[in-house]
């Protein structure tokens, strides 16, 4: 008989004697502590308001795998070949008339193609923060890029949003207190457009305000915006970069107004640090991947993308609509949400002393998912409330979210009522298994 080898025992010991060797910066690589839980939330009997994922179901999958197998026919060992570090140059012409809809006027060789806009988060992270600089982000912020700072150990400032955005004073109130403090700060990270996870749009009037604050005090501006042509009623609004060329990096996605599974995004950087981005694009990946790229600029030149988005558009207001006419019907008067203009996410504070984090656990039991503030903030706060997404489930579905979601806080308002503070039963630590990341971000 074999001698059986104790390998696990073997290999979790030899995992021990890696802690000490890792470099400092994984000390901010944290599994989020709530991850474990959408295991059990990905389960089909519960209705996730979690998950931030496109809904791919209104793609036309005939018309995407015909331009594929096109693709392939016709430039197959190009589109299998390593390309330039910068990305397609046809493509990166074609992502300059997609910014055009937005007042962006760009030069394709401003532009770098990255592996999704979270590579660009990435990349320009890399290239500016030094451990301990600090990045400016809304709070909240998407978790994504915090996670992205904090794996760089850059340290992140919140500034105040409310139901117009990023707030001036807030901002201005953020810079001079790094300042004070003796920080250096190196840019602003924002998300102007239907933003996640706080659903609001920074209006018309305050974008030129944040933009001369930035620019007085010479911080950059990282414009990410990859829902800004899901609006629901409105042609899409000017970006920031549309009036500042030199002091904004401006990021965009075809996640979703495409396919998340492309993985294709782009930063479009001032001509001086377009040079360094395509360096650290080149050191990260060689090259964005070139079959993606060929693909997307395939479906762009052979199809009616912008009908596309028009479609996604009108799915997404019918899933908000569900969701914000659900929350009228089933929510105790004493919670408070936005009404989002575009895009996939909804913030919702719930009734005074409520615990999200808390009350997730109890929400899963009763078969609903969603996610805590406190994933959206770099320093703990956000424990009043919770981020709904309406994106991906059916307006049916939606609905019956809702009404799970309001029978629960409803017990736990008398929970409280009764007890005072309640303490969660630990259903995270039961699953053993890590979820997809598209649920958390
Ligand atoms: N920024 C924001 C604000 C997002 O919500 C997301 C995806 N959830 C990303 C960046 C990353 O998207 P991708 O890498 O798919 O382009």
């Amino acid at each position: 008989m074999n001698e059986v080898t104790p390998r696990s025992q073997g290999s979790s010991t030899r995992l021990d004697s890696y802690v000490d060797r890792y470099a400092a910066r994984t000390q901010g690589m944290t599994a989020s502590e709530i991850r474990a839980l959408f295991a059990v939330a990905s389960r089909p009997e519960v209705v996730s308001l979690a998950g931030g994922m496109p809904n791919i179901s209104g793609l036309p999958l005939d018309v995407v795998g015909r331009a594929i197998g096109d693709l392939i026919a016709e430039q197959g060992p190009t589109a299998m070949q390593y390309g330039s570090g910068q990305g397609v140059p046809e493509l990166r012409e074609q992502i300059c008339e997609v910014m055009k809809l937005e007042g962006i006027s760009a030069h394709a060789d401003d532009v770098t193609v990255t592996v999704g806009s979270q590579q660009a988060v990435d990349l320009v992270t890399r290239i500016f923060c030094d451990p301990g600089d600090v990045v400016i982000c809304e709070a909240p912020s998407y978790v994504g890029a915090l996670g992205v700072f904090k794996a760089y150990q850059a340290e992140v400032v919140h500034a105040e949003m409310d139901k117009d955005g990023l707030v001036p004073d807030a901002l201005r109130q953020a810079i001079a207190a790094t300042r004070a403090a003796g920080k250096r700060i190196k840019f602003l990270y924002t998300i102007p457009n239907f933003h996640n996870p706080a659903g609001v749009t920074l209006s018309a009037a305050r974008r030129p305000e944040i933009l001369e604050i930035c620019r007085e005090a010479d911080i950059l501006v990282l414009e990410d915006n990859p829902y800004g042509l899901l609006g629901f009623d409105q042609e899409p609004i000017p970006a920031l970069r549309a009036s500042e060329a030199e002091g904004v990096i401006y990021l965009g996605s075809f996640s979703k107004t495409f396919a998340p599974g492309f993985r294709v995004g782009w930063a479009l950087a001032p001509h001086a640090v377009r040079e360094k981005l395509v360096l650290a694009q080149e050191s990260a990946t060689l090259c964005p991947p070139q079959f993606s790229q060929m693909a997307i600029s395939a479906y762009l030149t052979n199809h009616d993308w912008l009908g596309q988005i028009k479609h996604f558009r009108e799915m997404y207001r019918e899933r908000r609509d569900a969701m914000v006419d659900a929350l009228e019907a089933y929510l105790p008067k004493s919670c408070q949400w936005n009404v989002p203009e575009g895009g996939f996410y909804v913030w919702l504070t719930l009734p005074p002393g409520i615990d999200a984090k808390a009350m997730l656990p109890r929400a899963v039991t009763a078969r609903v998912a969603y996610v805590p503030g406190t994933a959206f903030f770099a320093d703990g706060f956000g424990s009043g409330s919770i981020r709904l997404s309406y994106c991906y489930p059916t307006p049916e579905r939606i609905r019956e979210g809702v009404r799970r979601l309001a029978g629960v806080l409803e017990q736990e308002m008398e929970l409280r009522a009764t007890f005072g503070a309640t303490t969660p039963p630990s259903l995270a630590a039961r699953s053993g298994y890590d979820a997809p990341s598209t649920d958390i971000n």
